[in-house]
């Protein structure tokens, strides 16, 4: 038995709740109460209860206190007393960060800028050996002549009507409704403070900030792959009284005309003839590395269309980590174009060749005997329909006179 249930009260659960219960019960209450969502004052009030209670419960130890010697317990200094940790903290904590660009925020420490993203188109073969890319990036920075203050040192005040925020809020009647806006402070022009025009920098014109032009220098590891991340942590734009955010370079893979990528594995499509399918030969073809792979046939392997092979190793880079995937190779067959050899070389074929198949039908079977003739589209492919169908479902379908052989 616990002493008291107060705490799991407040977050709407069983004393017997589980570790995701709780997180779960915690995650609705605080998205609903969260000052962000729900400025009331009551529903800050209860915003810090349901924090304080979820700080407790989701700690093992706090969790025994309480459930030991209830609330008592935990401000007596027990073992594990109250960190005293902030709800909002608990709340970053819980949720990675607060609410992004829900606007509000300024009284919470510094805001954090907008990240800067920008995709790099990289080929597989740069993909595979690396590269450095230097990107010119324009950006705003703090004023160098002023520190980003704007003006003379001590010579600038803070805006008195919005308390140096630069927004302020006004409450507007809309027939029934009374709303509150946030708008651009009149008095200060949304700076946030007020300086004399002749005490004004004369870099930025008071403005705090100027652009600048960057060189990154973006290093494209061997192996990296199409979605991922380079971060260059707080070289975003500067602003006075914010944190700058990120910028981020996402590696975009451009397709490759005869490698497919597969993870750390490449797929390769080889041609070969029938000859060499059947009797054996040579394959070559250039890798993304830059190398040229060879290989070897043996006589009588026997390639089928369609055959998949691997070069163990040859594959993709592993990022960091100095080992490769491995390179699939699959095979199409060329054959030889129709009557390609005369009829007595024809012969000499069914010498060396297996047994034709023989057909198999049940003897009472009707048989017709049907045309195979060459497909051309203007005859036989009515409009798209066909398309979309596999030559197996068309039997039944909603053509009309079909162009298959009926068999009733
Ligand atoms: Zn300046
Ligand atoms: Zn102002």
């Amino acid at each position: 038995m616990v002493k008291e249930t107060k705490f799991y009260d407040i977050l709407g659960v069983s004393p017997s709740a589980q570790d995701t219960e709780l997180k779960k019960a915690y995650r609705k209450a605080a998205l609903k109460y969260h000052p962000d969502k729900n400025p009331s004052p009551e529903a800050a009030e209860k915003f810090k209860e349901i924090s304080h209670a979820y700080e407790v419960l989701s700690d093992d130890q706090k969790r025994e206190v309480y459930d030991t010697y209830g609330e008592e317990g935990l401000t007596g200094g027990g073992p594990g007393g109250m960190g005293g940790m902030g709800a909002e903290d608990i709340f970053s904590q819980f949720f990675g960060g607060g609410f992004g660009g829900m606007g509000g925020g300024a009284s919470r420490g510094p805001q954090k800028g907008k990240d800067i993203k920008h995709s790099i188109s990289c080929t597989l073969e740069e993909l595979y050996k690396g590269r450095t890319a230097k990107l010119a990036l324009n950006k705003t920075v703090l004023c160098k002549t002023c520190d980003g203050r704007g003006g003379k040192e001590g010579k600038i005040k803070q805006c008195s009507s919005c308390h140096g925020q630069g927004m302020k809020f006004v409450t507007r009647q809309m027939g029934p409704m009374i709303q509150r806006f946030q708008t651009v402070c009149d008095v200060c022009q949304g700076s946030g403070d007020i300086c004399d025009p002749k005490d004004r920098c004369t870099a930025c014109k008071g403005k705090k900030t100027q652009n600048e032009r960057k060189i990154l220098q973006v290093h494209i590891d061997p192996g990296m792959k199409d979605g991922q991340r380079i971060v260059f942590s707080g070289e975003g734009d500067q602003e006075p009284g914010v944190t700058p955010g990120d910028v981020v370079f996402v590696v975009d893979e451009r397709p490759h005309e005869k490698f497919t990528r597969k993870g750390n594995d490449l797929v390769y499509e080889a041609e070969i003839d029938l000859l060499t399918a059947l009797a054996g030969g040579e394959i070559a073809f250039p890798h993304v590395s830059g190398d040229y792979i060879k290989s070897t046939i043996l006589p009588g392997e026997v390639i089928a269309p369609g055959t998949l092979k691997v070069m163990e190793n040859q594959g993709m880079p592993i990022y960091r980590h100095g080992s490769r995937g491995n390179l699939f190779v699959k095979f199409n067959v060329k054959f030889p174009p129709a009557n390609f050899a005369a009829e007595d070389k024809l012969k000499l074929l069914e010498q060396v060749l297996p047994a034709r198949q023989t057909v198999n039908i049940p003897k009472k079977a009707e048989v017709d005997e049907c045309d195979l003739v060459d497909v051309d589209p203007r005859k036989h492919q009515s409009g798209s329909r066909h398309d979309s169908y596999d030559s197996d479902d068309e039997e039944g379908g909603q053509g009309g006179p079909g162009v298959q052989c009926a068999s009733q």
